[in-house]
């Protein structure tokens, strides 16, 4: 089975870096994604840019994507927002705008939580429109942060539904099925038609780490419940969130976790209806040769 992953991280900022290697990662370079997509048939993939808070540079350079060995060209990407360089600097969604015109951009992440605004702040307002001019997905990071400076009442998967409804032509993507609110992520999904979400960073570590959570079976129940409740397999988008995992024993886990008449679209074809550019990219790419 080919498979696409929608969300995952490739950037040579230090904080990334750092993360691999705390969590045994001996490996975050584009040889080793490389060698990860190529053991488990993964074609392609969408980086998830990451926006600096301080100081405010502009969101998202594309350089960020190239690491010490290179890159890959079977990425697409989402540009990163920085609400609070929209707030200081007008030219931020020109730059964001010309990033769009790019052909590895192929939507917007917001990083609720982390940033402290809802997403139904008037600061958000130029990025909507930018999404309905582009007709490109906006994906949301929801639920935990990282980071204990973030403040979880911005990053509630519920203040996704204020924004679904008001923005009914744009498609939202709620990452990490905004765990741990899993149940009201599957509420949204199944609620608005244009409410979608990734099962990136369910679980963060390494190989062992990942086997440990599997045991826990009142957590894998949960998930599953979730997705049962909403049976909106067709709105699910398979994520690693790497490189807080190594993509083969994820895509184990993820695959114990959903139904195998729905695998096809969890793992790819979902990603291919959602990502505007994405079909284009699978056929510019020989796949022999690459990833
Ligand atoms: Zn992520």
């Amino acid at each position: 089975m080919k498979i696409i992953d929608s969300h995952l991280h490739f950037s040579n900022r230090e904080g990334f870096k750092t993360t691999a290697r705390e969590i045994g990662y001996l490996n975050y370079s584009a040889s080793g994604l490389k060698k990860e997509f190529e053991q488990s048939n993964v074609v392609a993939g969408v980086i998830m840019a990451t926006p600096d808070r301080k100081p405010y540079k502009p969101s998202g350079y594309p350089k960020e994507f190239i690491l010490e060995d290179g890159t890959l060209d079977c990425l697409l990407s989402c540009v990163g927002v920085n609400p609070e360089q929209i707030k200081q600097n007008s030219s931020e969604i020109n730059f964001i705008e010309e990033e769009l015109n790019k052909n590895m951009v192929t939507g917007i992440k917001i990083y609720a939580g982390y940033f402290h605004y809802y997403v139904y702040d008037a600061i958000y307002d130029p990025i909507y429109e930018l999404a309905k001019k582009y007709n490109v997905p906006v994906a949301i990071h929801c639920g935990n942060t990282q980071s204990s400076r973030g403040l979880l009442k911005y990053s509630h998967p519920l203040t996704i539904d204020e924004l679904a409804v008001k923005h009914q032509d744009i498609t939202f993507i709620i990452c990490h099925m905004g765990v741990p609110w899993i149940m009201d992520t599957a509420e949204l999904i199944s609620k608005n038609h244009n409410v979608y979400t990734d099962l990136s960073g369910l679980i963060a570590g390494n190989r062992e780490q990942i086997k440990k959570m599997q045991d826990k079976k009142l957590y894998v129940e949960y998930i599953k419940q979730g997705l049962e409740y909403a049976s909106q397999y067709n709105k699910v988008l398979f994520g690693s969130d790497w490189p807080l995992v190594p993509i083969s024993p994820y895509i184990e886990f993820i695959k114990d976790i959903i139904p195998e008449a729905f695998h096809e679209n969890v793992f790819y074809k979902n990603a291919l209806a959602v990502f505007p550019k994405m079909k284009k990219l699978i056929q510019s790419l020989n796949l022999n040769d690459c990833c």
